[in-house]
């Protein structure tokens, strides 16, 4: 398994954000991690990448513990946060070879030449981000996660206010990448689940309310659209 999460747990004060999650993922599929507004998605995914430290339990990405081996991590996970912070003052070539630089990528360059053309990025390579669409500014975040090359991709909400042309691009690429590493995706948009992924956790109020492949959790409720699923466990 390269993602184990076990009893992971999330207080904020005296509110619990994350309520005792339990899952795993394996490489060469796509788990999509769904909930409302507010169930605790980014939360689990800051803890996930070592961002945030839980309350209590564990979090594991191909064995290194979250917490305590936060180097390993860094280097076998690439992340892109909720709403992509950029920095907007430099340019595409310039941001992604100093994020080269930070993991210390041996031929960082030629590193750099290939992440533009896997995100199709050529076009706007010169440009200062800050110029950029936000589906071009999506590129540069997801270019920024995958640069080192990682085998685990934590990705939240990777399509949040695209246009339809960008979203089918970006759903393109993150299927691609799903090919051989383990992605894990949220989101709240029930199409985007049924178009890219394997395998399906839903988490309402904190805690995991379903955690099957899309065709068993559907045969499990009788053959219902996911968006009914969906509605009746997070009513
Ligand atoms: P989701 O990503 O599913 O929309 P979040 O993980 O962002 O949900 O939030 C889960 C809950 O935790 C929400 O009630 C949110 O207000 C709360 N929360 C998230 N981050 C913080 C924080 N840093 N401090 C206090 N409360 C937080």
């Amino acid at each position: 398994m390269s993602i184990r999460v076990t009893e992971l747990t999330k207080y904020f004060g005296t509110q619990k954000a994350v309520d005792g999650i339990s899952f795993e993922a394996k490489p060469g599929r796509i788990l999509g991690f769904l909930g409302p507004n507010g169930a605790g998605k980014s939360t689990t995914m800051r803890m996930l990448t070592g961002y945030l430290e839980p309350s209590s339990g564990t979090a594991s990405l191909c064995g290194f513990d979250t917490q305590l081996q936060n180097l390993e991590i860094k280097r076998l996970m690439g992340y892109l946060p909720e709403n992509t912070p950029l920095y907007t003052d430099m340019y595409v070539q310039e941001f992604l070879l100093f994020v080269g630089h930070t993991y210390g990528l041996k031929d960082v360059k030629s590193r750099v030449v290939e992440t533009i053309a896997a995100v199709g990025l050529e076009t706007e390579q010169h440009k200062k981000i800050g110029m950029l669409s936000k589906g071009y500014k999506q590129r540069v975040g997801l270019a920024q996660a995958i640069i080192h090359n990682p085998e685990v991709l934590i990705l939240d909400e990777p399509t949040s206010g695209l246009d339809p042309n960008q979203l089918a691009e970006i759903r393109d690429l993150i299927k691609s990448l799903g090919k051989d590493k383990t992605v894990i995706l949220s989101t709240h948009i029930m199409q985007e689940v049924e178009a890219l992924c394997d395998d399906v956790i839903i988490i309402n109020k904190g805690a995991v309310v379903a955690n099957h492949p899309i065709a068993e959790l559907k045969h499990l409720h009788g053959n219902a659209s996911l968006e009914e699923i969906f509605k009746k466990l997070t009513a």
